[in-house]
């Protein structure tokens, strides 16, 4: 819908009209009289001329009334269209959905059918705005738009919300199939990039899922508690969906909490990492380590890094802790065995920064590490976001001879293209497939799959969160030779006493050695 002009004719100007009209009748009226027409028009008697002039006026009168009252529906329909539609997108107002809600409350309370309600939003809308600018930020809020319209049924209610915030109404009958495939594909579809003219525009999108009448039977509630759930689906990470439950408030106040707190600890210097060593059996040795973030609060203790990421990556703040991580980690490298690399993870918003690559190269040359002991690891969904850009940028670390991991493999997609067109040295198989191997045939089938595939494409595979002896020999059995997990190291501050590293090679790492 486009957007609504203002009318050009407002009640005041139509009573204005009115008055003006009526006056200057009645003035024309006096000076025919006064100018000899008294006598009567056209030789018409006195009372004629006066009742030609009465109907004069009546006539203008009138049609002052006609174009006033078609002024009032006028500015009705201006009113209306200004409150319930979004000028930008031309979707439902805020206002205008809140009583679309309250509307499908009392239909789902008549028919027992129930409704959801989706919240969804573009992750970090305000600080893609400030970097892009606010016309390619509108004209992206359009392309979201329309896209999301495009990918719900016909007649799905749908309404912008905030500035980068949608909701939907999605009745139950719509349904042709579960909710957690319709949220996914969603999900997917909306994190496609934009083409914005200048550039392709990556974004996350998160959503909240409220069901109605379960969730609640009033509009504005609904709503909070679809937002609830939004930011419990945005505290999980990239590209995921909740639905509500009662405990979500708290979840929402230590997410605040730690949005809130997170600035602080950084420039108190609350962060420290920690090295969690990996081990390849053929060599009989360590190779590498991987770089850990830990936050150690004063008063809270340990925040486990799963929890403020996600925030971090909301709030901007992944930018000057993942730089921060990086130089530590290049810097720490010099304490570390000279055959063994460090990986550092990456998060998928680092990742998709404008200067990337510049970023990688600055670290390289300020701490001095050779390129080749620099190993980065990234999950599917960072390079998925934007694929072109991905592979241009992996092919630059490539040659750079920085080494990438591909953590968490098997979790993300499960179209395996991106393979091809990628340029990337190490597939780290995700904890849970290690974690179901003793119980679950299908897992064993999934690890020597991953390493068959390793093998194919000319690259290594690793085993994360190794935890037993067990698993260990179920791994090898499936041809995997490097492994990393509590079995032998957990991730451990470095220690370097009298130029000797602690803390790095436990005892149980040394004897799964042998
Ligand atoms: P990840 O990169 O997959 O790291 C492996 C996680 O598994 C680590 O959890 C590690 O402590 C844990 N782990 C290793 N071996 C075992 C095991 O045998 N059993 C079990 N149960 N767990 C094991 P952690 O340190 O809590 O980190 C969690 C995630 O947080 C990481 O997953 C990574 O995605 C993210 N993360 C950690 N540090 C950083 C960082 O510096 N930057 C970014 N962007 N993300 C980080
Ligand atoms: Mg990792
Ligand atoms: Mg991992």
């Amino acid at each position: 819908m486009p957007a609504v002009g203002n009318p050009n004719r407002s009640p005041i100007f139509r009573l204005v009209t009115i008055a003006s009209s009526a006056l200057g009748s009645f003035v024309l009226g006096l000076w025919w009289m006064q100018t000899g027409f008294g006598n009567g028009i056209a030789g018409l008697p006195a009372p004629v001329t006066g009742a030609i002039i009465a109907g004069l006026c009546a006539l203008a009168a009138g049609g002052a009334a006609m174009s006033f009252f078609a002024g009032v529906d006028e500015s009705v329909d201006y009113v209306v269209k200004e409150t319930h539609y979004d000028k930008l997108t031309g979707l439902l107002s805020r206002q205008a959905m809140i009583a679309r809600i309250a509307q499908a409350v009392e239909s789902t309370v008549r028919s027992g059918e129930p409704v959801f309600l989706l919240d969804l939003d573009i992750g970090r809308f305000k600080q893609i705005n400030e970097a892009i600018g606010f016309s390619k930020g509108d004209e992206l809020v359009r392309a979201f738009a329309q896209r999301l319209k495009a990918s719900l049924p016909a007649n799905v209610v749908i309404g912008r919300i905030g500035a980068g915030e949608f909701a939907v109404l999605y009745p139950d009958s719509y349904f042709n199939m579960s909710m957690d495939v319709i949220a996914e594909r969603l999900i997917a579809e909306l994190m496609e990039p934009y083409d914005l003219g200048t550039h392709q525009q990556s974004v996350h999108v998160s959503i909240g899922i409220v069901a109605i009448p379960k969730d609640g039977d009033d509009a504005i509630l609904l709503l909070r508690r679809s937002n609830l759930a939004l930011q419990n689906a945005r505290a999980a990470g990239i590209g995921n969906w909740a639905v509500f439950h009662s405990e979500i408030g708290r979840v929402a106040d230590y997410r605040r909490w730690i949005e809130a707190e997170l600035h602080t600890a950084f420039e108190r210097g609350d962060f420290d990492l920690h090295y969690q060593p990996q081990i390849d059996l053929m060599k009989g040795r360590t190779v590498g380590y991987e770089a850990l973030i830990r936050w150690k609060h004063p008063e809270r203790g340990m925040i486990p890094p799963m929890e403020f990421i996600p925030v971090a990556e909301e709030t901007g703040m992944i930018g000057p802790i993942g730089e921060w991580v990086l130089r530590k980690a290049c810097r720490d490298a010099r304490l570390l065995p000279a055959d063994c690399f460090v990986a550092v993870n990456i998060s998928a918003v680092q990742f998709t920064t404008k200067d990337f690559v510049g970023l990688i190269d600055d670290v390289i040359r300020e701490t001095g590490i050779d390129p080749k002991r620099l190993e980065l690891e990234l999950t599917e969904t960072a390079m998925m976001q934007d694929r072109n850009r991905a592979a241009a940028i992996l092919k630059q670390l490539t040659e750079m001879g920085v080494t990438v991991a591909v953590d968490d493999f098997g979790t993300g997609y499960s179209n395996l293209s991106y393979l091809v067109d990628f340029t990337f040295h190490k597939l780290k198989i995700d904890r849970s497939f290690i974690e179901r191997l003793e119980t679950d045939q299908n897992s064993g089938a999934v690890v020597s799959t991953i390493v068959g595939l390793s093998r194919a494409l000319g690259v290594h595979a690793i085993a994360e969160g190794v935890e037993t002896e067990n698993q260990a020999t179920l791994l090898r059995a499936a041809g995997c030779e490097v492994f990393q997990g509590f079995l032998f190291g957990r991730p451990a501050p470095l220690v370097v006493e009298g130029g000797e590293l602690h803390a790095l090679h436990p005892a149980a790492a040394r004897s799964a050695l042998h």
